[in-house]
This record gives structure tokens, sequence and C-alpha cells, in this order.
């Protein structure tokens, strides 16, 4: 007997042990595993002329009562000894580290909603499971056995033909739980039906039939015949409006392991000169994995009813890496991995797609609001990131997808929504950078501007920022950071007395800062740090976290708010050499803290603040 590898022995026990209300899920995974398997033998066979038509091709489905026994046999491209041993005494996702930590709270509801768990979910309804298969190139069989956690066994068996078989002895029936359902004619009719309909080989079921009696009525008399019960047309073949939204959405969630309906769905029949046949979703929330390198993009390309690639990177741009979905066109079928990379004909298929996908989220953004904000909380960032990535070249495709919440109105708006209600004269669009609005209220500069009726958008992404760089207009209007430069336009008359006081303190601070300056847009704050030139102070912030980043700096002024008592304090400073120099070197380095920067010797700063105290 052999053992499970650790992780795999998680999944087990947790899969025996399941109260997941939904453990019917197993008859699908073990129809798509062997949906999969007859695709990648009908590929071999085109690649090397093996001479297997598509009619060849079907999965059984078998019920013996009397043993309790329950199969799903394939004539697909089946398993040696070898891959027996691999694929099934091993989990594949158990190197993911959501999943482990999945793992570790032991949630199952979670892990097979989320995951799927593929074949050990057979253990959810079978006590005892074997799974007999022949490769297709081999001329011996093997059988893997196993009853659970203890292990498994793997002998030579007896298979005449290719494929694989898989028998589970269901487990005996509880109060709460009713295995034997599984044996029933309509109960497995409906679960073929609702998970496994758009499967394109022929799922064979035996049905009971009445006999006929002379007058063709039916009689008592019964006996079993194979039927194909699911509807083997792929889903591309269908039109939108032929399909409910039940269907569609359960067909997402089954073909892409997904656990929630999509945001939308987009069938596209397409003549033109690349003919093409398209079904693609936009889901709501993001992979566990969606921002990790491992990440892979994709669509599933199938070409005259092969599957030639599980996640054709081709297909589609990075920005719109989200897009779930399965393309059908007619390529030439010896086509290699290589050569679909530089394909003229997926490249067109790709613009096409693109423009398509766009259109549509944007009359999602229009039509349904709510779900357009949702889908952006999730896949919003992949979007800025592009804009930023492509150095701005890619903003006028996407500008319009971007929205940002308002702090005037504490919702979201677009560019063109925030541009609307701008009067002719206006220059900027104001923008904060701030974890979120109620930090960003706090800031001076946006309580001035709020006063005034003036709109301001939170960037509370990183990357924000910097997409306002590189765009550096929508429209006719400016960018600009509320806390970069002046707000006023004109400039402050200053007494002689305050000329003088503001060139000390400048004196003192010396390259430290640009320049020290009065401000009358501070509201009741004392003090801030305004940027000029390209790196914004919360920029300088954003790019000293990040450790590899050269260390930048911004160019900052300092400014004092001109109506707060501490204008007047400074003002009556007797001492302009030793009192004067650690105060504003107090008021600047609390301002450095205030927007998040670092001090040089903190200290130092604390030991200073409470002599001015004493
Ligand atoms: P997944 O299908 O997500 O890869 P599974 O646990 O369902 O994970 O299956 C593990 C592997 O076992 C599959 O990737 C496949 O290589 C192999 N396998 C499972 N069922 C079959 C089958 N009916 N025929 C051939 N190979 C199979």
């Amino acid at each position: 007997m052999k053992q499970f590898k650790a992780e795999s022995k998680k999944i087990l026990d947790l899969m025996i042990n399941s109260i997941y209300t939904n453990k019917e899920v197993f008859l699908r995974e073990l129809l798509s595993n062997a949906s999969d398997a007859i695709d990648k033998l009908y590929f071999k066979s085109m690649q090397e002329n093996l001479g297997l038509q598509l009619a060849d091709f079907s999965i059984h489905v078998e019920r013996n009562e009397n043993d309790r026994s329950l199969s799903i046999s394939d004539n697909g491209i089946g398993m040696s000894k070898e891959e027996l041993d691999q694929y099934l005494g091993v989990i594949a996702k158990s190197d993911s580290q959501n999943f482990k930590e999945l793992l570790n709270k032991k949630d199952d509801i979670n892990i097979i909603g989320r995951f799927g768990v593929g074949f050990y979910s057979c253990f959810m309804v079978a006590k005892e499971v074997k799974v007999i298969s022949k490769k297709y190139d081999a001329s011996e069989a093997w059988v893997w056995s196993s009853s659970g956690i203890e292990g498994y066994t793997i002998k030579e068996a007896k298979r005449d033909s290719v494929g694989t078989t898989i028998i589970l002895t269901l487990k005996d029936d509880t109060e709460e739980e009713h295995y034997h359902q599984y044996f029933e004619e309509y109960e497995l009719k409906n679960l073929i039906k609702k998970y496994s309909n758009y499967i394109r080989y022929p799922i064979i079921l035996n049905v009971e039939h009445h006999e006929l009696d002379a007058d063709g009525k039916e009689t008592d008399k019964t006996y079993q015949a194979p039927e194909i019960i699911n509807s083997m047309a792929p889903i591309w073949t269908k039109k939108k409006k032929d399909l409910s939204v039940e269907e569609i959405n359960q067909y997402f969630k089954d073909e892409f392991n997904e656990y929630e309906d999509p945001i939308s769905s987009v069938f596209l029949d397409l003549e033109g000169n690349v003919p093409y046949k398209a079904v693609l979703f936009i889901p709501r929330k993001a992979p566990y994995d969606y921002y990790y390198k491992s990440f892979e993009k994709g669509l599933k390309l199938y070409s005259n009813n092969v599957l030639i690639m599980e996640k054709c990177p081709n297909l589609l741009s990075d920005y719109l890496s989200f897009v779930r979905g399965v393309v059908s066109c007619d390529l030439d079928l010896n086509i290699s991995r290589e050569t679909i990379q530089h394909s003229k004909e997926l490249d067109k298929i790709e613009k096409s797609i693109n423009k398509k996908v766009r259109d549509e989220l944007l009359n999602i953004l229009k039509e349904q609001r709510s779900d357009y904000e949702q889908f952006f909380e999730s896949f919003g960032l992949r979007i800025k990131y592009s804009i930023w990535e492509s150095y701005g070249a890619l903003s006028e495709e996407l500008k319009d997808l971007l929205i940002f919440k308002s702090l005037k109105e504490d919702k979201y708006l677009t560019l063109e929504e925030y541009t609307n209600q701008l009067k002719a004269e206006d220059k900027y669009i104001y923008f904060v950078k701030e974890k979120n609005i109620s930090a960003a209220k706090s800031i001076p500069q946006a309580g001035y501007l709020l006063a005034k009726e003036e709109d301001i958008l939170l960037f509370s992404d990183d990357v924000d920022e910097f997409i306002s760089k590189v765009m550096s207009k929508y429209k006719n209007w400016e960018f600009k950071s509320i806390t970069s430069g002046s707000l006023e336009e004109k400039v402050e008359e200053l007494t002689a007395e305050e000329e003088e006081l503001l060139k000390s303190i400048k004196e003192v601070l010396d390259d430290k800062v640009e320049a020290v300056k009065f401000s009358s847009t501070l509201g009741e704050y004392p003090v801030t740090f305004t940027s000029s030139g390209p790196i914004s102070v919360e920029m300088e912030r954003v790019l000293r976290e990040n450790p590899s980043e050269e260390k930048v700096e911004s160019k900052k002024t300092l400014e004092i708010n001109r109506h707060h008592k501490l204008h007047d304090k400074l003002l009556n400073i007797k001492d302009k050499t030793v009192e004067l120099k650690d105060i504003s070197l107090v008021i600047y380095n609390l301002a450095r803290l205030n927007a998040g920067l670092s001090v040089d010797n903190l200290a130092e700063l604390i030991k200073q603040i409470i002599e001015l105290l004493a």
C-alpha cells in the first residue's frame, strides 16, 4: 500500500468527512476529467494521424444497485502506471499558497467551491474508488484502488480498449445523506443535464423504456437501452437569446471553476475575413491568484471541434486578462503552440475581442452601475496598471473605463462625470492621494476646496497618481494633486517682518525644502507640504516603501497657515538663532511625519518637542 502525500491526505480527510451540501458535484468533476481525456487523445490523433474520428468517442455512466457501484468510463487518452501514481496520489493545486491556507482552516465549503478538488471529490460519496486505465499507446492496463486515508494500491489489470473507468462504491445511506439517489435514473439524468450539458462528447446512460404492445401503447414490461443525455452542442453554437440566464451562469461556473455568477456574458458570431465564434464572460470577483505572477490569462481555443489550447494567451490583451471564455475558429490543425503565438488570424481575433469586451464594459458602466463598481473593485487595478505600463499609450482606449471615488459625493465618478460638473473657467481635475475618503477629507487643502464646492477625486491606489502623470490631461483638464503647488492663484502680500521670518526659516531648513511660504488655504491646519516638480510628496512615500526603487525625493514647499496662531507665535520669537532654529526644525519634522515620511532622528525630535513644552 502506498501513502498519499501530506496535502492529499488532508483533502481526502476533508472529502470523506465533508459536510458540503453539494456533494453531487463529484459527477461533474469526473465527467469533465473524462471529457478532458478525450480532448487530449483526439488532439493527438489529429497531430499524429492516428485516424480517430469525433464520432468514435463517448462517455458511459453505469449503475449497479446490487453492489452499490456507479461507474464512469471514457475512451480518452488513459493513464500509465506512473501517471496513475503521479496524478491521483498528489493534488495539483497543493502548491498554491492560498490553497494551503484554506486547507489549514479545514473549510471544505470554500475549498470545494473556490478551487474545485477534481478527482478527490468522489470520496465525498464513495467508500471505495477504483480507477482502471489503459494508456492509448500501451498494451497493459492498471488499476488504482483506494478506500481513503490509509493509502492506495496500483496493480496490473485487464482492460481491452484504451481509456479509463472510474468505479465508485457508494457510501451507505445515513439519516442526512441518501447516497442511493445517485442510482436513480431521474437524478443522474438531471445532474448530467445540469452540469455537463455542453460536454461535446455523448454521455450515455442506460435508461428504462416500456415495451410497447401491438397498438403502440406502453406496457408494464420494461427494458434498458442506452441514451445520450447531454445536448452535446457546444455553447458557442447557441444564441444568447435561446438560453436562460441560469443556464449561462451555470455553464460559466462549471467550465471555469468559478463560484459566483458573472457580471455579464457576450456571445459573438462574426463573419469577416477571420470568422470566429466566442462566448466571453466578465467575472465579478478576481480569482485568488489574479494579481500574482503565477496567474495565466487566456481563453479556451477550439478549432474544428478540437480543443487546441486550454488557455490561449494570444486572444486577449493584458488589460483584459480577467475575461474568461471560449473561442472557436478554423485553424490548421497541425498548428503547434509556437506557431499559435505568431498566428495572424489570432491577432485579428484578439483585436476584435478587445473591442467587443471594451464596448461591453462601457455598456455595463452605463446600464448596470453597481455591477460595474463591483467589477472595478476586483479588476480596476489591472486596467490602471495597463495604462501606466504602456506609458499612457493605452489611455485613449481605457480612460473611460476608470472610476474614482468623489470626496464631495462619496460615490464613484467617471472622469467624464467629474468634468461634466466643471465650469468653463476651471482648469483642473483635483485629486488627493489617500487611503480612504475620511483620511482624504482631513487634509487641509481638501477642506478648503470642499468649502468652495469644488470636488476632488480620491486616488486610493498607489498607481493612480502615476497614471495621472502619464495621461497628464483628460480632455482639456489637467490632473492636479491638491497637495502640489498652491491652490490659490493670487500671491499673498506679505509684510516686511513676515518676509524676514520666512527667509530665516528657509536658512535653517536649507536644501531640505525648496521654499517656505505663508498660505491661506490650509483651513484649520497649521502646516503642510506642497510639492513642485514631477514627484509629489505622496509618490515619494510610495516609492520609498518599495525597497528596490532608487531613493527619490520630492521638491517640497513648507506652507505655514497664515491664519493660525502659530503664525503669530513665530513672528514674536525674539531669539532668531537658537529658538527659531529649534522650532523651525520641529515644524519641518512634524510636517514630514504628517505626510507619512520618516524623520532622521525621532528620539531627537521627541526630545526637542518636550524641551519646548517644558
Ligand atoms: P484536474 O482535472 O483539475 O487536473 P483532477 O484531480 O481531477 O485534477 O485530476 C488529476 C489528473 O488526473 C488530471 O489532470 C489528469 O491528468 C488525470 N486524470 C483524471 N481523470 C482522468 C481520466 N478519466 N483520464 C485520463 N486522465 C485522468
